[in-house]
């Protein structure tokens, strides 16, 4: 029977804790809490929990445990703290020692030098991020094991003795929970190596992400998930001066570690990229010993600042990711017929973990002393550049601003909020104005967020040029713009200068006291924006009745811009100045009482161009065929972000569903041909020519404008500019035979194909000013691009482009995008709205909810929801 040797084989290979090491037995092995040893069985949420509770019980006096955060879930998620009982009993001076250490420009030389001898470097590693990365919180709980059992251990005393180490078992447990629900109800008799089968095979939308379906590897700067936000908390609490993140990637590679691979962001220093070297020849040394393969410098880089292992790089630690061999399950067979064990995951990550801390321990000072350098650094390079601080000026949309102020405040940054005017070259900025020093510890942080654009090297670009041509695959491994004042389309000004104004120290959190709006007579107008979009959307929903002005007017003096919301006393209950003051002080959003209705300028307030907003019931496209990202993201901006209801609905399910219940339908990106067409589709298009409004997301919106949809009067383009479905002359004439020589280079370029994929970047949108899709922007945002979709513009008398790229000479704000992807992007559609019967269909070329952190145009989905069923 062949059950029982793949078995033998799962159970063979699981000896975890190094052979011939004595543990004390007053700390509980994994065995008594969960019923396994490590290796043998994945462990649960619940397991996790309890266990490291049980360790931190068992071994007071040397650990501390600390519970970070709640997953959306309701789990907890937990940071163990490991180390030497002298220094634990010390531990608020430590950590006060830490921080010191952080705040370099206060440091004077000799108290830095006691610090560096006294401190200990902290370790910290961080594992199952990614839920379906199931081998490295098993290796977690055994490295906390082994560090507070290891008797006569000479690495574990080193560590004990010269280093901290935080150990975070498990950073994503929802998406762990989800794995492990799966793959035990997939599960065979005997576990089976089969990567199709069930077991291995996960169902929409798999485990990795969290539950708003985000992947949290990309989130550290953005901090829209309680899960970071709770991690970069314990960052700033303990300073920690190596960071890693484990990680699974297939099951047919070995293992990775430092060094990364290109291109590095600018802002690594070569101090840095030594401490990689130094690490990784540790580890390498080890795994040689062990005859474990790995692989290094190939794939996984550092240039997005929202990893794991890259946010902490640019506050001064060595960040690193390792990535083991997914087994998916307990046993899994590889493509040469292998069997890759869930416990050859777990020894691996827990060798190099364990290999990683010792490092740091052997090397403790150079560590401790190479961090204090790199934020020391960031000041006084800064103190020589040209640039001394960001100014973030309130603005048009002062909600907006003060968000992208605390959330940069959020991140260890130190942000000041002016309290006088202030003249820069020949702008006066407003009392209110967000500094951001630029020659602060955490610097270098600051810059690659707030910059345009952070370059790549010139080689790099190169190369990676070189290889389109040969249609060999970019080695860029993720989007290459994400600058914050861009996203949120937010005014920030540079300054040579270090201002001197009167200013205060800003924090993370805003503490906004409700204040009762005064009385009016008409009503309250809302100027729109980020703020009031989110007030209106929760006024609609506790009962309140507002009205949208599509066009612009001038009251009392001041204009009033398209969008503007009017709520009127007349039609609201008596109680409308306490509620509405409530809600506007939450969303930051700014209220006029008006007592008098008659207009200097433009349409007035009873016009028949302000118009009522309904209250938006909204499905959203859930499951197969939704991307999940794509869907998790328009969840988060819908639910969390603006706080309107939306009922997610399967795709498989829509046919039970009566539409006539909803005003929005949202379709994430993705392909609904199979799902969507005949009568399903029939329905759809009666649905929308009823009053239904449709807005459609990226590769939803390619669906949309296929002629056999019929959604959209529109096209997407090839990389010639040609219709994606349509054959043309050319084409047979490049068929014909020609008498000249062959021209290799030409005779080989492919007949049809797709626009040249831009790698994510930051592209200008010019918007129709007159359209209220674009209420609340001034005419010119940024956008994340990614990937290969090109609409041609739709014809006046089938609908609006609202949204239109840039042309070339200001089209990229940021990032990459090839030349030929600009010659074919520019001008082309980014927000099309087209009528049908009564109602709808309104379709973005890209993703506005981009990982959520896209404030600008999360506006302009919000603004579909909230004000398309008025249209
Ligand atoms: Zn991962």
């Amino acid at each position: 029977m062949l059950l029982p040797i793949v078995l033998a084989a799962v159970l063979q290979a699981a000896a975890v804790l190094p052979a011939g090491t004595q543990y004390d037995a007053k700390i509980p092995p994994l065995k008594e809490i969960a019923g396994h040893s490590p290796g043998e069985e994945i462990t649960s949420t619940e397991a996790i929990a309890a266990y490291m509770r049980a360790l931190a019980a068992a071994a007071p006096e040397r650990t501390i445990l600390v519970e970070y955060a709640r997953s959306w879930e309701g789990r907890p998620l937990h940071m163990l703290a490991i180390g030497s009982p002298e220094r634990m009993r010390n531990i608020a001076q430590v950590k006060a020692g830490l921080r010191r250490l952080a705040d370099s420009r206060t440091l004077s030389n000799a108290e830095a030098e006691r610090l560096i001898k006294e401190l200990p470097a902290v370790t910290w590693l961080m594992h199952g991020v990614h839920g379906n990365e199931i081998s490295s919180p098993d290796a977690a709980i055994a490295l906390a094991y082994h560090l507070l059992a290891a008797r006569q251990d000479p690495a574990v005393d080193a560590i004990l003795k010269q280093t901290i180490v935080l150990i975070d078992p498990l950073q994503n447990p929802d998406g762990r929970a989800r794995f492990l629900q799966q793959t035990l109800m997939g599960r065979a008799a005997s576990p089976d190596p089969e990567p199709g089968s069930a077991e291995h095979d996960e169902p929409w939308p798999g485990g990795r992400s969290n539950h708003y379906l985000f992947d949290m590897n990309r989130d550290w700067f953005a901090q829209t998930q309680p899960e970071t936000r709770g991690r970069t908390a314990i960052y700033l609490e303990w300073y920690p001066h190596v960071v890693v993140d484990l990680h699974e990637m297939g099951g047919d590679s070995t293992y990775y570690f430092a060094p990364p691979a290109d291109p590095l962001n600018p802002h690594i220093s070569k101090e840095q990229v030594a401490l990689f070297d130094l690490l990784g020849r540790a580890n390498a040394s080890r795994f040689d010993e062990k005859g474990f393969a790995y692989f290094t410098r190939e794939v996984f880089d550092s240039f997005y600042p929202g990893y794991g292992e890259s946010w902490p790089l640019f506050q001064g630690s060595v960040g690193m990711t390792y990535e083991m061999a997914s087994a998916r399950g307990l046993v899994f067979r590889r493509a040469d017929d292998t069997l890759l064990t869930f416990a050859d995951g777990v020894i691996r990550h827990f060798t190099a973990g364990l290999m990683t801390a010792e490092t740091t321990a052997r090397n403790r000072e150079r560590f401790v002393r190479e961090f204090l350098d790199y934020r020391r650094n960031a000041v006084r390079e800064a103190e020589q550049g040209a640039v001394r601080a960001y100014l973030v000026p309130p603005g048009a949309d002062p909600a907006r601003s003060e968000r992208l102020a605390r959330l940069v405040a959020s991140q260890g940054i130190e942000v000041r909020k002016s309290q006088e005017s202030m003249k820069v070259g020949d702008r006066t900025l407003p009392a209110g104005t967000y500094i951001m020093p630029a020659a602060q510890p955490a610097g270098k942080l600051l810059r690659t967020l707030m910059d345009p654009h952070t370059p790549q090297p010139e080689a790099f670009v190169k190369e990676q040029n070189r290889r389109r041509k040969k249609r060999l695959p970019d080695q860029i491994y993720d989007v290459t713009a994400w600058s914050l004042p861009e996203v949120y389309d937010v005014e920030a000004l540079t300054s040579a200068t270090a201002p001197s104004v009167r200013s205060e120290a800003l924090g993370a959190r805003a503490e906004k006291a409700a204040a009762p709006l005064p009385a009016a007579r008409v009503g309250y107008l809302m100027p729109w924006g980020s703020g009031t979009a989110e007030a209106v959307a929760e006024a609609l929903q506790s009962g309140l009745r507002v009205l949208t002005a599509d066009q612009p007017f001038t009251l009392g003096g001041r204009r009033y811009p398209m969008g503007t919301a009017l709520v009127r006393t007349a039609e609201n209950p008596a109680d409308l100045a306490s509620r509405l003051g409530t809600i506007a002080a939450r969303c930051a959003a700014e209220v006029v009482p008006v007592n008098s209705g008659f207009v200097d300028e433009g349409i007035s307030l009873g016009s028949n161009e302000v118009v009522p907003l309904k209250k938006p019931r909204v499905l959203l496209a859930w499951d197969s065929p939704a991307q999940s990202m794509s869907a998790g993201w328009t969840r988060y901006t819908l639910e969390r972000r603006y706080r309107q209801p939306v009922t997610v609905v399967r795709m498989g399910s829509l046919g039970r569903i009566d539409l006539r219940r909803f005003d929005v339908i949202v379709l994430p990106a993705g392909n609904y041909g199979s799902v969507l067409n005949g009568d399903s589709l029939r329905r759809l298009k009666d649905w929308i020519s009823a009053g239904g409004t449709l807005v459609t997301l990226g590769e939803a919106s390619r669906w949309a404008a296929r002629e056999n949809v019929g959604l959209l009067a529109t096209r997407t383009e090839l990389r010639d500019g040609r219709g994606e479905i349509e054959t043309t002359e050319k084409e047979q004439k490049k068929n014909e035979p020609s008498p000249k020589p062959l021209d290799l280079e030409k005779a080989i370029q492919p007949e049809k194909e797709r626009p040249e994929a831009t790698p994510g970047a930051l592209v200008r949108v010019v918007l129709d000013a007159e359209h209220w899709l674009s209420a609340g922007t001034d005419g010119e945002i940024q956008v994340i691009v990614e990937g290969q979709r090109v609409f041609t513009p739709i014809k006046l008398d089938q609908g609006r482009n609202v949204g239109v790229y840039a042309k070339k000479d200001r089209l990229v704000a940021g990032g990459l995008v090839w030349d030929e992807a600009q010659d074919l992007l520019t001008q082309k559609a980014y927000l099309i709205h087209q009528t049908m019967g009564r109602g709808h269909v309104i379709a973005f070329s890209e993703d506005p909810n981009y990982r959520a952190f896209t404030e600008a145009t999360q506006l302009l989905f919000i603004n579909a929801v909230l004000l398309g069923p008025a249209h």
